[in-house]
């Protein structure tokens, strides 16, 4: 087996090429064959600088590896077509030869006029063959006059030797049917010598040996265009398969407007690759498995090993596939988790490493205070460590104002006059209790106090807490007053009873 992956560099690497490039690779990987990588760059007007290079580095980033290429500093690079091109003419001249392709000398002013016609009587656009039935004299002359002109392929008449129609058996949608007079005399050699996307592909797919190509469903009336080329040269056709569109949650056409979809976008947001892989992959397919058929929840988290085992085209889905944001994030989030724990060491020393770039210099100075800090809101930090200082940020604050509406939480059932009793309750029990490294310790003395208060625990708790912290969200009591310590701790509490006062 030989797959390929032939991007055009127009710009980014699009999340559905990643999906297409992944799907090849694992065919190739689980089948033993070979994965080939090639820019399609003939049309050299599209072509967008850096974009190669962006390319080669989504893929290495993504871990796609590819088999073959020139040698390019001691590692394989992409084949590339534009340094081809001269392979890509005779191919064209031996289909003028064989009758399957001929010279057109249209001007781009008579095809416009053509195109409006066409789209005034509600026609498919299409070549109208004017060229087609041009005398030998009359090329022969337009030619001598160095008139420009390009090659087109002459796709069969309807009823012809071959019947009246193209098919194939795709591995995904099975048998897809194209009739001859749907089909365009697409240009396949451009007036400047250079092929078109057409003609390269099918060349290169045959010289490069590719048995399976496996592209976007956006290809699929390229394909009997494609057929009818390997059939007049008498070449092998590959196998070919045709994914399903990735679709916005709205069932519209993946589009920019409605989110990223470039790989780099991803990358730059620090998604990791493991996960956008394993997310890409179940975009149109899923192994199924035995929780299917129970109704179980089934297995989600992929490692590229387990994808190559499991992969298989048949698997793969014809109708389009939803590009759900929140699922990227909830698979990132696990494959996060799942590699920080498979990383050796201690849980506060790994948060510190996960997220110290993303802090502050000066929390830094002390690790201690920082390290438990970190482990109060660890499964945050592991779920989005740029987000940590946001989580973080009150146990750095050396004061702050709190709303007396957020102290007093009606629904906690916590007034004014509760939240001063509840916290200076708290604030006198700690102040003779030393066990601050112990949270279940310091659970019991709080429990202790609201029992004394015969008060409810929330009526406690909350107004302690927002004591502590001046926020509506953030780790418990005992958590906080642990990563604290004592003397910081009391001093936060005594502040506000200071302020309750004031406000009583
Ligand atoms: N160059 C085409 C692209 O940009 C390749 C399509 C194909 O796989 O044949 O996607």
């Amino acid at each position: 087996m030989r797959t390929r992956f032939p991007p055009s560099p127009t710009g980014f690497l699009h999340v559905g090429g990643l999906r297409t490039a992944l799907y090849n690779f694992l065919l190739a990987r689980k089948n033993g064959g070979k994965f080939i990588f090639r820019i399609e760059d003939t049309d050299q007007k599209r072509a967008v600088a850096g974009a190669v290079e962006n390319l080669i580095e989504t893929l290495k980033w993504a871990g796609l590896s590819y088999d073959e290429g020139p040698d390019v500093g001691g590692q394989y690079g992409p084949y590339i077509q534009s340094e081809r091109t001269n392979l890509y003419k005779k191919y064209a001249e031996k289909l003028v030869e064989m009758g399957a392709a001929y010279p057109c000398f249209c001007t781009a002013e008579r095809l416009d006029q053509m195109r409006k016609e066409q789209e005034q009587h509600k026609m498919a656009p299409k070549y109208d063959r004017h060229c087609l039935h041009l005398s030998k004299d009359e090329i022969e002359k337009l030619m001598t006059a160095k008139t420009p002109f390009v090659l087109r392929q002459r796709i069969p008449d309807s009823g012809g030797a071959h019947g009246g129609s193209v098919m194939w058996k795709d591995l995904i949608r099975s048998a897809v049917t194209f009739k001859y007079e749907t089909i365009d005399d697409q240009v396949l050699l451009k007036s400047d010598g250079f092929p078109t996307y057409h003609l390269a592909n099918v060349v290169d797919d045959h010289l490069m040996e590719i048995t399976h190509v496996v592209r976007g469903e956006e290809w699929l009336s390229s394909t009997p265009k494609h057929i009818l080329l390997y059939k007049v040269f008498g070449w092998k056709i590959p196998e070919f398969g045709h994914l399903p569109l990735l679709l916005n949650k709205d069932r519209s056409k993946l589009s920019k407007r409605q989110g990223d979809v470039a790989v780099e976008d991803y990358r730059r947001k620090g998604y990791l690759p493991e996960a956008v892989i394993n997310f890409i992959a179940l975009l149109g397919w899923h192994p199924g498995g035995d929780g299917v058929a129970k109704g179980m929840a089934t297995q989600e988290i992929f490692t590229l090993e387990e994808l190559i085992q499991k992969f298989s085209l048949d698997k793969v889905h014809k109708a389009g596939a939803v590009f759900d944001i929140e699922k990227l994030d909830w698979v990132n989030w696990q494959w996060r988790r799942k590699k920080f724990e498979e990383q050796p060491g201690e849980k506060s020393e790994k948060l510190l490493g996960l997220c110290s770039e993303f802090l502050p210099q000066e929390w830094l100075a002390d690790k201690e205070f920082l390290k438990r800090c970190l482990i109060t809101i660890g499964e945050k930090a592991i779920k989005n460590p740029q987000e940590a200082p946001e989580h973080l940020g009150f146990y750095f604050k050396k004061s702050f104002e709190i709303a007396p509406e957020l102290i007093a939480n009606p629904k906690m059932k916590v007034d004014m006059e509760i939240a001063k009793k509840a916290v200076a309750a708290v604030a006198e029990s700690l102040e003779s209790f030393d066990n601050f490294t112990d949270q279940e310790a310091l659970k019991i003395r709080t429990m202790e106090v609201i029992q004394k208060l015969q008060l409810k625990n929330g009526q406690v708790l909350w107004p302690t807490r927002v004591a502590l912290t001046g926020e509506a969200f953030s780790p418990g009591v005992f958590e906080v007053l642990w990563a604290l310590g004592k003397e910081e701790s009391m001093r936060r509490l005594k502040a506000v009873i200071a302020k309750c006062k004031m406000l009583l």
